[in-house]
This record gives structure tokens, C-alpha cells and sequence, in this order.
């Protein structure tokens, strides 16, 4: 018997005005059936909208301190429920239990400093320019936001967007991704065991189409805070034009790791692999592109391809597996194809490629790839694959190397590997991303650290830090004469 699941609207459980469903498959098991769940319409999502709308009254006048009693009762339901949590994640998006327990303990260290954080977010006062007049900025909750998530991070990327929304009084309506609806269902879970009042957050789970354009679009929602795919980032923005709703947006990226001829050659190879094969290449920070210096071009390889043969692909829930299978049917044969592509167009694969066993493998399961020789005209060079896939070019000087890290229409993350301070210094100043790590791997990142990217990586206020509570305020200016 497969279990069917609920939307979570005005705080009940209830069934979708349609009939339709959506089935939840564990790609680690090829037409396994996790879950049914809501295929919502419009209308559901009017309902949840309504419902926001009619909470916000009464949560907008809640105390900074209530709220914070609400969402420390959130936490540490989510931290009773880890171990359950971190099992729905693998099973619903294939990566390895080591890394969903890794995406719990990230929320709950998010989740704790923007918990902290708001005791010290309020505007600031001051004197005012004429005779007995005061000013002061005062920070205002927005009302209902949208907060719709990728299926890469299926609990984390939910709370950093949500808890910031419901700590500065704002209301939600969450859209889980439809690859991993169940661990957004499960979110919801948490919210109704913390007993936050009714219809301050509602999940309505369902497609991008039917669920998530009409969220975006409806004039009461003030604000939507999207992470998913720069494509689905620009048709987002274009419908917020007609309402000026206010948008952040996180998006793709193709993110570059420089090795320079000076750089600790073990702790690179390291930090490829680490960002290169995590969540098997779905990070949206996870490396891409490899630009190594042709002093230490080849040993680099050969290091890196041996590392490659040795990771095991399999299951996320086996202990042995150090890379579990892409999300779904769509993204295995998108990720199949831009190997391919590059193929025809002349990069030379060094390591993966194929399936870890031959034939009809039992789910998306593709081999960490090295693909070398690659040139910036070269698909795999521009676009996101977003599977794990290494493109590697070579360069002489390390101005070389920035204009080719800066080929790209993205600017999320990236990585130099250097002993050379100038080189670290000038790597820093010219690189195009809002990620900049030096010796570190380009997923790295920390709670009280803008999270976003520039160019084409991302719009509106970085998520995290102040700026993470920020993106949900109006700010209003007073003036008192008295
Ligand atoms: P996606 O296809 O853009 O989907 C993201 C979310 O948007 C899903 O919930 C999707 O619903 C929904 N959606 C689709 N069309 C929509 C529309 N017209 N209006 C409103 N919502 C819509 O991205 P994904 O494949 O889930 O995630 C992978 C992408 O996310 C990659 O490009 C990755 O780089 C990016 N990412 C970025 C960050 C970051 O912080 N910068 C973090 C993680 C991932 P359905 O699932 O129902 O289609
Ligand atoms: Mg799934």
C-alpha cells in the first residue's frame, strides 16, 4: 500500500480540489512509488493564499519574542526528528544518508542563527534635521510570501527561506519541488507539532505550472522567495512585473575550481570531489568547471581520475556508497546528453561516463565524469549540467585563468588553490561570483555569509546573514514632531 498525503492549508490536512496525484519515485529504484501526493490546482493555492492572508492579520502584531518561542519549538522538532527526516531525504532524492544528515544539521545551524539574529534587526533613529523632529526607520512584516524550493535541498533550502519570513511576521505558502514533495510535506509535519497558529504556513505540494506560476502571480502575495533554475528565475521575474511583488531569486550556476602550479595538489583533488560529486554534482555551488595551470595539468588528472574510479556509486542508504544517483528519469538522460554532446564536440572523457553497472542499471545512477580538453565554446564549458560531471580546461597565467572562470553567463560560486598570497589577493578581486573561496571547496559556506550569486545566478537580496531577514521588511520612514 503506498501512502497519499495531504496538503497542509489553514492548519489541516486536506485533499486537493482535483483529483490528480503525484507520484514520489526514489531514484535510487526505478519505478518504486514512495508516496502519493497532492497534484494541486489554482484554486488550492488561492486557498492556501486566503488563508495566509487571513493569519497575517493576527501574526503581524505577534511579538518578536512569541515568534521566536514558535519557531525554537520548529527546531527543535526538527531535531527530534533527524534521523526520520534525513531517511525521507534519500530515499526521495537519492543522495547519501551522510549527506541528508548534513542538510538536517545545516537547517538547524541556519535555523539557529536567524533565531538569534532578529533580537538585534530594527531600523535605526535619529535626531531629524529641523527643530523637535524625530525620525526613525521602522522594519514592517510584507504580509503573504511564496517560498518555492528545488528538490536539490528539500528540507534546508525551506528553512532558510521560511524561518526568516516567519520571524520578521510574515505568513507563508510553501511549494515544495515536485521530485521531493515528501520531505516538504514532512516540514509541515514539524510546523503543526510546533503549533504555530493556524494558516501562518501552508504547504500546497503540486507542478511548477499549475501551482507555482499562480503563487507568483497572485496580487496578494507581497513577496516570493525562489531558489531552482536561472530559466525558471527569468519567467518568474517577468510575471512579477505586472505586480512589482518583490522577488529573491537563487539560481544555477558554473562554478570554477583553479589549481595553480603552487596549490597542495592532494587538497585540491580533494575539493573536486568533494564539489564536484556531492549530492552526484547537484549542488547549485557544486564545481563544474576545473581550470587547472599546465604545470600541474597532468598529475592533477591523473590523481583526480584515480580518485573518480575508485568512488562507489549506489544507493544512497547503503553505508558503502559515496555518491547516490541524479534526482530523477529527466535529469539522468539531460546529464547522459550533455556528456554526450561534449563528445561530438571534441572534449576527451577521462573517467565515468557510463552507468556503474552495464545494461538497465536499477536507478539514475551515472559515474563521477571527467571530460578534458574542454574549450569555452563548448557547451559543457557554458551551460549547467547539474549531474557529476568535471569539464576541465588548461591555462598559463592567472589572468587566463579569470577570463575563463568569468566566461559564463553564471556567477555564483568558485574556488582558487594557491600558496601565493598575490595570486589569492587578485583571484579575489577578479573574479565574477558572490562566492569567493580560497583553499576551501566552493560549497563551502557559513550561516552569517551572504548566500547568492551575481550575473546570472541570482536577483534580489542574498539569502542568510542580515541580509536574510532584510529581503522580508518593508521599511518605513517615520517623522514625530513633538
Ligand atoms: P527548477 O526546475 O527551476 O524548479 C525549482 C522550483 O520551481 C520547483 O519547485 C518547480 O516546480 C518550480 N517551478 C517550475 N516552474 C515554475 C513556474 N513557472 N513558476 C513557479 N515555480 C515554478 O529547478 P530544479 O530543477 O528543481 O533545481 C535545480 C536548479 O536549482 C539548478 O539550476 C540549481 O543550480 C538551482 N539551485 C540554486 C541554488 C542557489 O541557491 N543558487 C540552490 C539550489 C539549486 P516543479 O518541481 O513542480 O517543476
Ligand atoms: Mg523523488
Amino acid at each position: 500500500m503506498v501512502e497519499t498525503f495531504e496538503n497542509f492549508v489553514n492548519g489541516r490536512w486536506v485533499p486537493s480540489r482535483g483529483a490528480a496525484m503525484l507520484e514520489d519515485e526514489n531514484p535510487a529504484r526505478r519505478g518504486s512509488r514512495l508516496g502519493l501526493f497532492q497534484s494541486s490546482t489554482p484554486e488550492d493555492v488561492q486557498d492556501a493564499i486566503g488563508a495566509a492572508d487571513e493569519a497575517f492579520r493576527a501574526w503581524r502584531r505577534t511579538t518578536v519574542a512569541e515568534r521566536q518561542r514558535h519557531v525554537a519549538e520548529f527546531l527543535r522538532q526538527l531535531e527530534a526528528s533527524r534521523d526520520e527526516l534525513a531517511r525521507i531525504v534519500t530515499l526521495e532524492n537519492g543522495k547519501t544518508l551522510r549527506e541528508s544528515r548534513a542538510e538536517v544539521e545545516s537547517a538547524l545551524v541556519e535555523g539557529r542563527y536567524h533565531l538569534h539574529q532578529v533580537s538585534a534587526f530594527y531600523g535605526h533613529t535619529g535626531p531629524g534635521a529641523w527643530r523637535d523632529i524625530t525620525t526613525w526607520v521602522q522594519y514592517q512584516p510584507l504580509g503573504v510570501v511564496g517560498v518555492i524550493s528545488p528538490w536539490n535541498f528539500p528540507m534546508n533550502v525551506m528553512c532558510r527561506k521560511t524561518l526568516p519570513a516567519l520571524l520578521t511576521g510574515n505568513t507563508v505558502v510553501f511549494k515544495p519541488a515536485s521530485f521531493t514533495p515528501w520531505s516538504g510535506v514532512f516540514m509541515a509535519g514539524l510546523v503543526e507539532r510546533a503549533g504555530l497558529p493556524a494558516g501562518v504556513f501552508n504547504c500546497v505540494t503540486g507542478s511548477g505550472s499549475l501551482v507555482g506560476a499562480p503563487l507568483v502571480q497572485d496580487p496578494r502575495v507581497r513577496a516570493v522567495s525562489f531558489t531552482g533554475s536561472t530559466e525558471v528565475g527569468r519567467t518568474i521575474q517577468a510575471q512579477v512585473a505586472a505586480t512589482l511583488t518583490r522577488t529573491q531569486l537563487e539560481l544555477g550556476g558554473k562554478n570554477a575550481l583553479i589549481v595553480m602550479n603552487d596549490a597542495d595538489l592532494g587538497e585540491a583533488v580533494e575539493a573536486a570531489v568533494t564539489a564536484g560529486f556531492s549530492n552526484a554534482g547537484q549542488w547549485c555551488t557544486s564545481t563544474s568547471r576545473i581550470l587547472l595551470q599546465r604545470g600541474i595539468a597532468a598529475s592533477f588528472l591523473e590523481a583526480l581520475t584515480a580518485r573518480c574510479r575508485r568512488m562507489v556509486v549506489g544507493d544512497g542508504l547503503d553505508a558503502a556508497t559515496d555518491m547516490g544517483p541524479v534526482a530523477g528519469p529527466g535529469q539522468y538522460q539531460d546529464v547522459c546528453a550533455a556528456i554526450r554532446q561534449a563528445q561530438a564536440d571534441g572534449a576527451r572523457l577521462a573517467a565515468g561516463g557510463e552507468a556503474p553497472d552495464a545494461g538497465a542499471p536499477p536507478g539514475y545512477f551515472i559515474r563521477p565524469t571527467v571530460l578534458t580538453d574542454v574549450s569555452p565554446g563548448m557547451a559543457v564549458f557554458r551551460e549547467e549540467i547539474f549531474g557529476p560531471v568535471l569539464a576541465v580546461s588548461e591555462f598559463g597565467t592567472l589572468e587566463e585563468a579569470l577570463d575563463l572562470a568569468n566566461n559564463s553567463a553564471y556567477g555564483l560560486s568558485s574556488s582558487i588553490f594557491t600558496n601565493t598570497l598575490s595570486a589569492a589577493r587578485a583571484y579575489i578581486d577578479g573574479i565574477e561570483a558572490g562566492l569567493a573561496h580560497v583553499n576551501v571547496h566552493t560549497g563551502y559556506k557559513e550561516p552569517s555569509m551572504p548566500f547568492g550569486g551575481i550575473k546570472q545566478s541570482g536577483a534580489g537580496l542574498p539569502e542568510n546573514s542580515q541580509t536574510g531577514l532584510e529581503f522580508f521588511v518593508d521599511r518605513k520612514a517615520v517623522y514625530v514632531r513633538a
